[in-house]
C-alpha cells in the first residue's frame, strides 16, 4: 500500500489543478484532520470564495434595496443572463438553450407539460431501470395527470440480467420495436446507482428516429462528464447543481430547450411572468409575449441569494476548464480503480463500467459479501474520515472529485479498505 501513497504523492506534485483543493472547505474530521470527502456526487463542498459572494449580494440589498434590480455590479434583474454562457459551455448548448431556474425535478415536471404529449397510440414514457425515485414520482405523476395508469404506461428498460449497466443497443433495438407506442424518453446522463455514462447522441438519436420527444435528467453528468446537449438533438433535459456543481444544498437548477423548439407557440407551456419577454415583462400587459428561447420556461423572478453561489462555483469552472477537469477526473477515477482492483478485489467488484468513456468520477463498489459486511465496512470508512455512501443492498458510492479531490485521498481511501480487509 505504501507505493500507492507514493505514487499518488508523485501524481498530486504534477496535477496542474491541484491549487483548486484550496479553495474549498473541506470538513473536518473529529480528529482535526480533513474528511476524506467522497461525496461530491451527492452535495459537492462549499467554494472558499462564496462568503465575499454572498456578502456583496447582501451588501447590495442593504444599500440599494429594490434599486438592486437596476444598479450595482450585478443588477437582479438580468441576474440569470450572467449564467447563461457558463451554462451553455457546461452542457454543450447554444446560450439561448438554457436556463438556470427552480429545482430538477420541477423543471423534469415544466418539461413534461410540454414535451410528454401522449396521443393515439403513443401513450407511454421509457425510463431507466431503478430511476431515482423522485424521476419516477414526476413520471408517474405526469402519467396520471394525463389520465394514463403508470402500471400500463411506465415502461423501465433494464439489462435484461441484473439491472446493473444498460447498453445503448439495446435502448435502441427496444425503440426500434416498440418505439411507436411510445411519447417520450427519459434518460439520465449518468446513472446514479451504477456510475454508468450514456451516449446521449446515440439515445436521442433512435428515440428521434422513432418519432419520440426525448429529454435528459443530467443531475449526476453536468459539471463530470462532457456532454453536447445542442449535437446529441435532444428536446429538453434538466439537472441540479448542488452535486458536482457545487453550488449548496437545494441550488437553483439547469434547463435545456433544444433550438428547435423556440417560439413554437403551439407547444403546451405553463407560463408566468418571469417567461415573458423582458422588453414587455414590465408593462404588465394582460397578454403573455414569450421570452424568446429557453427562458420561455421561467416563471418567478429568481432567488438571487440562491443564484449567487451557482454563479460563483460556474466562474471556477470556467477557469479550470472543462477539458482539463476531465482529464485529471479520468486520472483520478482511473487510479482509484486500478487501486481497488489491484488490493481490494477480495472485497470489493466495481459495477461502474471499466471503459474511462462510459463512466465520470463515480465508481459504485459492491461489497461482494453482502449487506452486513457492507454496512460494517461503510461505518469503518466513517469512523476514519472517509464519507462515501451507501446504496441498499450492498453498494457503496465514491466520487473522487477533479476540483478539490487528490490522489492522495484515493491512496488513503484504498488505505482503509485494504485495512478493513485485514481486520475480517
Ligand atoms: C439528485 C437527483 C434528483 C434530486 O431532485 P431534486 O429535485 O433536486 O431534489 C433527482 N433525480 C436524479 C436522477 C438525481 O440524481
Amino acid at each position: 500500500m505504501k507505493r500507492w501513497l507514493e505514487q499518488a504523492r508523485a501524481l498530486d506534485a504534477e496535477d496542474p489543478l491541484r491549487a483548486y483543493r484550496d479553495e474549498f472547505w473541506i470538513p473536518r474530521h473529529t480528529d482535526g484532520e480533513t474528511q476524506l470527502y467522497f461525496c461530491g456526487n451527492s452535495l459537492g463542498l462549499q467554494p472558499r470564495r462564496l462568503r465575499a459572494a454572498m456578502a456583496r449580494e447582501l451588501e447590495a440589498w442593504k444599500t440599494l434595496g429594490v434599486e438592486g434590480h437596476f444598479k450595482g455590479e450585478a443588477p437582479w434583474m438580468p441576474y440569470h443572463e450572467l449564467l447563461r454562457e457558463p451554462l451553455a459551455r457546461l452542457v454543450g448548448a447554444q446560450p439561448c438553450e438554457v436556463v438556470a431556474m427552480n429545482s430538477l425535478t420541477v423543471n423534469l415536471h415544466l418539461m413534461m407539460v410540454s414535451f410528454f404529449r401522449p396521443a393515439g397510440r403513443r401513450q407511454r414514457i421509457l425510463i431507466e431501470a431503478q430511476p431515482f425515485p423522485s424521476d419516477r414520482y414526476a413520471v408517474e405523476s405526469q402519467l396520471r395527470f394525463h389520465g394514463l395508469d403508470p402500471a400500463q404506461c411506465l415502461v423501465e428498460l433494464g439489462s435484461g440480467t441484473d439491472d446493473r449497466l444498460i447498453e445503448e443497443a439495446s435502448i435502441e433495438a427496444y425503440l426500434e420495436a416498440h418505439g411507436e407506442q411510445l411519447a417520450l424518453v427519459l434518460w439520465p446522463g449518468v446513472h446514479y446507482a451504477s456510475g454508468q455514462s450514456f451516449d446521449l447522441h446515440r439515445i436521442a438519436e433512435a428515440a428521434r428516429s422513432a418519432g419520440v420527444a426525448v429529454g435528459f435528467d443530467l443531475a449526476h453528468a453536468a459539471g463530470n462528464v462532457p456532454l453536447a446537449l445542442h449535437d446529441s438533438g435532444a428536446d429538453f433535459a434538466a439537472w441540479c447543481s448542488y452535486k458536482y456543481l457545487n453550488a449548496g444544498a437545494g441550488a437553483v437548477a439547469g434547463c435545456f430547450v433544444h433550438e428547435r423548439h423556440h417560439g413554437n407557440n403551439q407547444l403546451p407551456r405553463f407560463h408566468g411572468w418571469w417567461g415573458a419577454d423582458p422588453e414587455s415583462r414590465f408593462r404588465m400587459s394582460p397578454e403573455f409575449r414569450p421570452a424568446g428561447g429557453a427562458d420561455a420556461w421561467q416563471l418567478s423572478n429568481p432567488p438571487i441569494l440562491a443564484m449567487a453561489p451557482l454563479r460563483c462555483s460556474l466562474q471556477m469552472f470556467e477557469e479550470a476548464g472543462l477539458p482539463a477537469l476531465r482529464a485529471k477526473s479520468l486520472r483520478l477515477t482511473g487510479f482509484l480503480a486500478d487501486l481497488v482492483h489491484g488490493e481490494c478485489a477480495a472485497l470489493l467488484e466495481i459495477i461502474t463500467p471499466a471503459e474511462p468513456q462510459r463512466r465520470g468520477c463515480q465508481l459504485s463498489l459492491r461489497v461482494r459479501a453482502g449487506r452486513a459486511q457492507g454496512r460494517r465496512l461503510f461505518d469503518f470508512l466513517h469512523v476514519h474520515g472517509a464519507i462515501a455512501d451507501w446504496r441498499e443492498p450492498d453498494v457503496i458510492r465514491v466520487a473522487p472529485v477533479p476540483l478539490y479531490n487528490s490522489f492522495e485521498d484515493c491512496a488513503r481511501l484504498g488505505m482503509l479498505f485494504s485495512e478493513f480487509a485485514g481486520t475480517q
